[in-house]
């Protein structure tokens, strides 16, 4: 294992993935009914932006510090995105980068629950660190696809699998659709988001044929690329995958992806792809 989320933390990539988790969230809060977050692959929770791994690669400039620049950041169905930044930042300049679970942990009201898995040790040191006597939040130290079968159905019955694997190691793109087929056929009712890089698209492609063969009812595409097809493989853009979405997140995407893929575009070859891979 040696990929370290901290060498990335804050780009285009996060910035996409963290806007539709928080409009995910968002949707789960508009009942009072408990639901639960379950972070599969959720790194060590906090970065800093402007020391060590992310001041190496400096990817956060063309994410987060690009967004911040722009007049989308004042959108309104962004500021759960910017105030969760923000308050990792304080009244501060941006310099800090909250992950996936710090962002969740901070649109949760009391009732909710985060269960948050990492397997790298160092990570899931620096995670359990970072939630240290927070009761509303679990940090497990665990293989993030055994969590697929152990914890599903959660007992709250409502909630969010985010799926964020590394994509350092081959076969990646299947054990997503095994890891989905798996968890789907045991709470069929959960809402799944599962992150992809956009790089090696016949890798891609073949991935989104074999969601649509799978059998899984509503599935739906996100993309942004930053740019159009590099002639040698590199990450051009992301994509997510989300089972059950939220009936409000397509409407809410539809006039998020244009904006932020403007915002973040590097060349004219910037796209965005909104569309359902089964089901609506
Ligand atoms: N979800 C995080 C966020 O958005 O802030 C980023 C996660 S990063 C893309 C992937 C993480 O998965 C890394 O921290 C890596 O150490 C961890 N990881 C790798 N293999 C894993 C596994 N089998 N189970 C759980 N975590 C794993």
């Amino acid at each position: 294992m040696n990929y370290r989320h901290s060498f990335h933390a804050g780009n285009f990539a996060d910035v996409m993935k963290h806007i539709v988790l928080t409009r995910i969230i968002e949707y789960l809060k508009l009942k009072d009914k408990a639901f639960r977050v379950i972070d599969t692959h959720a790194g060590s929770g906090i970065y800093l932006l402007t020391e060590g791994d992310a001041a190496r690669t400096g990817e956060w400039h063309g994410g987060i510090e690009k967004l911040l620049n722009t007049p989308v950041a004042a959108n309104d169905l962004l500021q759960p995105y910017i105030h969760a930044v923000q308050a990792v930042n304080g009244s501060e300049a941006l310099k800090t980068y909250p992950g996936s679970p710090k962002i969740t942990r901070y649109l949760l009201r009391k009732q909710d629950r985060l269960t948050a898995i990492e397997l790298h040790p160092k990570d899931a040191k620096l995670l359990a660190k970072a939630f240290a006597d927070d009761f509303q939040t679990r940090v497990i130290e665990l293989d993030g696809w055994l969590s697929l079968g152990a914890h599903l159905p959660p007992k709250e019955k409502r909630g969010l699998v985010l799926i964020d694997p590394p994509f350092e190691e081959p076969g990646e793109f299947e054990r997503l659709v095994e890891g989905l087929q798996k968890a789907h056929s045991r709470w069929p009712g959960g809402i799944y988001a599962l992150w992809y890089p956009v790089k090696d698209r016949k890798g891609v492609a073949k991935f989104h044929s074999a969601l649509a063969e799978s059998g899984i009812a509503k599935v739906l595409r996100i993309e942004l690329c930053i740019r159009g097809a590099s002639d040698e493989p590199q990450l051009d853009g992301s994509g997510m995958i989300v089972v059950n979405p939220p009936f409000t997140l397509v409407e809410e995407l539809k006039v998020i992806l244009p904006v932020l893929t403007d915002a973040l575009a590097e060349d004219s070859g910037a796209a965005f792809r909104l569309d359902w891979i089964a089901g609506e």
